[in-house]
């Protein structure tokens, strides 16, 4: 079921992990080492089957791989994931999951993703030092989201520079879909450069805070994607680009913070056929990746920040070889990952 799964994709290590006095069931992914150990959070989430748990863990580890080699990192790549188990409690099962992390002696770095909080990070730090994001009176660097904004705002003034010549966000509308940690901190930055923002999140007072801080002009989540902008963030969940959504986005650029924002490879091209500027999400969104990598790896908080403010050159690079080579952004970033870290590049990245 694991070599022959759609998303197999040669991964070096697939871990299945249980300790059923604890209530643990967990599949650690390791999807490629050659550039360093394999970084990347834990997710905990109530899955509909095993297979769906294993599907998140081959997909984000590679994706994970492709994030670290286009931030420049020392990292591979790798994912875990948590099956919920309400039964369980809920430090005992993070400590027996640290002490799987520990039997692979380093292969694998664990930090906060989805449903999982510093915490869960201290409950995991009890068994192995193979783990970052956490909490600041422990010793960590605490909550990654602010880098990751900062690294969103940065993709964006490089796409801004490529489409109009100019990177001034002064005047220039944004659509920011989800104001959580990582969508209210970009709405943050944008407003102090003068954008106008127009933003939805399902959770009205978000919105309402939004509209109260920044002067945003807050609109449903049903018609967020549509409005007319000049760049349009993708903030919430993932394929929030997909074959309904492609055909009403009114937006120049597409510039935001959530992972997997293509629902399939096909959305790239019609992206690009649309004349829309896509800066790949795995691209822009690594800020919070380098400062946990930063926090794991011992390099000054500086050298994070200056490697979250590189995104924007990186982002140039990766948008300028496609228009030179006149393929869909998404696939380029592909590309130079999978050059970056000398693997071949998936057949679905070939376009
Ligand atoms: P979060 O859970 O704090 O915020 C998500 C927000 O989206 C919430 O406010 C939620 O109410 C809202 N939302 C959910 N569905 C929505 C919808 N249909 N329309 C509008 N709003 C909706 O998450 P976050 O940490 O801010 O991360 C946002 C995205 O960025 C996620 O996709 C995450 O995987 C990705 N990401 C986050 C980081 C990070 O450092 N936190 C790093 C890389 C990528």
């Amino acid at each position: 079921m694991v070599f022959t799964h759609k998303d197999f994709d040669h991964h070096e290590q697939v871990v299945y992990c249980t300790d059923p006095a604890a209530g643990l069931r967990a599949i650690i992914a390791v999807h490629d080492t050659a550039l360093g150990p394999a970084l990347g959070g834990c997710r905990h989430w109530s899955y509909a089957s095993e297979a769906d748990a294993l599907t998140d863990a081959l997909r984000l580890s590679r994706g994970m791989s492709y994030k670290a080699a286009l931030a420049g990192l020392p990292l591979g790549g790798g994912k875990s994931v948590i099956l919920a188990n309400p039964a369980a409690d809920r430090g005992a099962m993070f400590e027996a999951f640290g002490r799987a992390v520990e039997c692979l002696g380093g292969r694998y770095i664990t930090a906060e993703d989805v449903g999982t909080t510093t915490g869960d990070m201290s409950a995991i730090r009890r068994h192995t030092r193979h783990v970052s994001g956490v909490a600041p009176d422990e010793g960590g660097r605490g909550d990654p989201s602010p880098a990751t904004a900062l690294g969103v705002l940065m993709g964006m003034l490089g796409a801004l520079e490529l489409r109009f010549d100019s990177d001034t966000l002064a005047g220039r509308r944004v659509a920011v879909q989800g104001l959580g940690s990582v969508g209210f901190e970009l709405c943050r930055l944008l407003h102090e450069r003068g954008a106008r923002l127009i933003v939805a999140d399902i959770a009205a007072e978000r919105v309402e805070r939004a509209v109260q801080a920044f002067g945003a002009v807050g609109v449903g989540v049903d018609v967020i994607h549509a409005v007319e902008a000049d760049v349009f963030a993708p903030c919430a969940l993932g394929a929030g680009l997909n074959d309904a959504t492609l055909p009403q986005l009114a937006c120049s650029i597409v510039a935001g913070a959530a992972n997997n924002q293509l629902a399939h490879a096909g959305i790239g091209p019609q992206l690009k056929a649309r004349g829309i500027l896509y800066a790949p999400d795995y691209l822009i969104n690594a800020g919070g990746l380098i400062k946990v990598a930063g926090e794991y790896l011992g390099f000054p908080i500086e050298e994070a920040e200056r490697r979250v403010r590189a995104i924007r050159e990186r982002t140039g690079e990766v948008l300028l070889r496609a228009l030179r080579e006149d393929a869909d952004t998404a696939a380029v970033a592909d590309t130079m990952a999978c050059e970056a870290i000398g693997r071949a590049v998936p057949a679905a990245s070939r376009r």
